[in-house]
């Protein structure tokens, strides 16, 4: 049992969110500024683009988060190297 979302089930979240839209959470931070978000009733994938405007979560958006984020955690990295954080071990 991999999947215990039936299709049924998928449809009739389907039409749920077409009446109410789509209850999206974070699922993913990418940087700051982008997200990508998840709704929790159809499992539809969407993300923050360049214009701050939700686009869904293609393989290609994907790719970009992807570099995005190896790019903003090594940004990240270099800042902490810089700043040196020491912590005391007793
Ligand atoms: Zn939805």
């Amino acid at each position: 049992m991999k999947n215990t979302i039936t299709p049924d089930g998928n449809k009739i979240a389907g039409i749920f969110c077409n009446f109410f839209g789509h209850h999206y959470v974070v699922s993913k931070k990418v940087t700051e500024h982008i997200k990508e978000y998840k709704c929790i009733h159809c499992q539809k994938q969407v993300t923050t683009d360049e214009r701050g405007k939700l686009s869904p979560l293609t393989p290609k958006l994907k790719e970009i988060n992807k570099t995005l984020e190896d790019m903003y955690h090594r940004r990240n990295r270099r800042r902490a190297i810089g700043r040196p954080e020491r912590k005391r071990v007793a």
